[in-house]
């Protein structure tokens, strides 16, 4: 059997490895590559293998760097099934419409561009009708199910504790040229522990060939703080001085933890019930909806929040406000009462919440929380870093509202983490792959497997094949 790697190797972004065995091809995850615009969009437009002979595809999680480039794939002639858990799924019929949005503005800009240069113009990667059309292809299946998939290989999912829905994959197959049984174990993107939401990830046993992810594995993680302790105490501050709490969050995932976080502040009486709260993000809204969905994929501490009442709702509360129009959102400028505002970008790129930065940033009562990690040259870390000005929408503002942060919250494995988890394993991989992280991430791990006892560690490039 033949593995090639076609994305997120020796990078983070554009996952998808083709597996050759039995002269059937199956695809694991189809992810759009993201970089610079120019180098993205030939990138992902011209896929590097037949689409139309790929038999399978196999889909990890719904990030849009595993699942994003998937109606390209269909609109290239791929008729198979796309086999994924049922959250996931659900994930992606709003992930990939929006993306679909995303490409469609992103295009019209590059477009506005070529004109000017007299440049034939450019098509989107897909449009949202390509989506739906893809969606018709998908099958949901419960985790640790295994589905047969075709004659000579089964396939189940396990929890990986990164987001909803997300899996680890476990191909079971009959590898009739070699006439051999192989276990190829695909890690997708490791989660961690002791999540709000999500069960841990799972430690598995047995597998002779091993694909791992390597997003953080030359990076440990801050130690976790008490997030909901920090939570509670930057709410009431922020209340005593009449001021209003603007948090960006990412629409899928952190905004969910933090609603359910305040939700069990809010009836523990550690923050006020009379405190509104609004999440301002169409995409956070409908991401809340799967996640109500799916109580398959809760831990302990959610099913025991919901037992007994199938109608409680982990992701509302009396104050708590979905505010899905722009009319709604616009009112939030002259809300004067303390109040929490959830929204997104999660690093203030884009979307609703320059608006309420705009509006919020330059009256020292009021607090700017940051949960998720701020890549450079974002919006969103120039106010981590606290710098005294910012741009927002094209004008200058003074920072002068509070800015804290809150560490810890990552949906990523860490290196301990992801060295404890290959770690677990009772028969090691014959043959192991690093994807998934840069190049210093990525070898960094591999050192660490090797360390392990892992027999062969390898870090591939670009359109590599092996075959094993
Ligand atoms: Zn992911």
């Amino acid at each position: 059997m033949d593995i090639e790697f076609y994305g997120a190797v020796r990078t983070v972004t554009g996952s998808q490895h083709l597996i050759t065995v039995n002269g059937r091809k199956i695809l694991l995850d189809c992810g759009l590559y993201q970089g610079s615009r120019k180098q993205t969009y030939e990138r992902n437009k011209q896929l590097p293998f037949d689409a139309a002979a790929v038999d399978v595809l196999i889909l990890s999680h719904a990030h849009i760097d595993h699942s994003g480039n998937i109606p390209n794939l269909v609109k290239s002639g791929f008729r198979g099934d796309i086999i994924c858990t049922y959250a996931t799924r659900d994930l992606c019929s709003i992930m990939l419409r929006d993306s679909a949005k995303i490409q469609k503005y992103d295009i019209q800009y590059l477009n506005k561009k070529r004109r000017k240069k007299g440049l034939p113009l450019i098509e989107p990667l897909y449009t949202a009708e390509d989506v739906v059309e893809s969606l018709m292809q998908f099958i949901g299946l419960g985790y640790e199910r295994p589905y047969q998939v075709m004659p000579g290989l089964q396939v189940t999912f396990y929890d990986a504790g990164h987001i909803l829905g997300s899996a680890m994959v476990v191909l079971d197959i009959e590898d009739e040229e070699a006439n051999r049984d192989v276990r190829l174990v695909f890690s997708g993107d490791v989660g961690r522990p002791n999540r709000p939401i999500l069960r841990d990830p799972t430690f598995l046993e047995e597998a002779d060939i091993l694909l791992v992810e390597s997003t953080y594995g030359n990076r440990y993680h801050e130690a976790t703080e008490a997030a909901t302790d920090k939570l509670e105490r930057v709410v009431n501050a922020t209340c005593k001085r009449g001021g209003k709490l603007i948090v960006p969050s990412f629409a899928i995932g952190r905004t969910q933890e933090l609603v359910y976080a305040l939700h069990r502040l809010v009836e523990s009486r550690d923050i006020s019930p009379k405190l509104p709260v609004y999440v301002d993000s169409p995409l956070a809204i409908d991401a809340t909806g799967i996640y109500r969905l799916h109580p398959e994929a809760y831990n302990e501490s959610v099913f025991e929040f919901i037992a007994g009442d199938v109608h409680r709702d982990p992701f509302g509360f009396d104050m708590m406000r979905y505010t899905r129009t722009t009319m709604q959102s616009k009112e939030l400028n002259f809300l004067q009462e303390p109040a929490v505002i959830i929204s997104a970008s999660g690093m203030c790129e884009a979307g609703r919440i320059l608006h309420h930065l705009k509006n919020n940033i330059e009256d020292p009562n009021n607090t700017i929380l940051i949960v998720g990690w701020q890549a450079p040259n974002t919006l969103g870390r120039r106010i981590v870093e606290k710098q005294p000005r910012v741009r927002i929408l094209g004008e200058e503002y003074e920072l002068r509202a509070e800015v804290i942060t809150i560490n810890g919250l990552s949906a990523h494995a860490d290196r301990r983490e992801l060295l404890e988890w290959t770690g677990h394993f009772s028969k090691k991989a014959n043959n192991a792959f690093i994807v998934h992280g840069e190049e210093e991430a990525s070898f960094a791990l591999a050192d660490g497997l090797m360390e392990q006892g892992y027999p062969e560690v390898n870090v591939p490039v670009l359109g590599q094949r092996f075959s094993i």
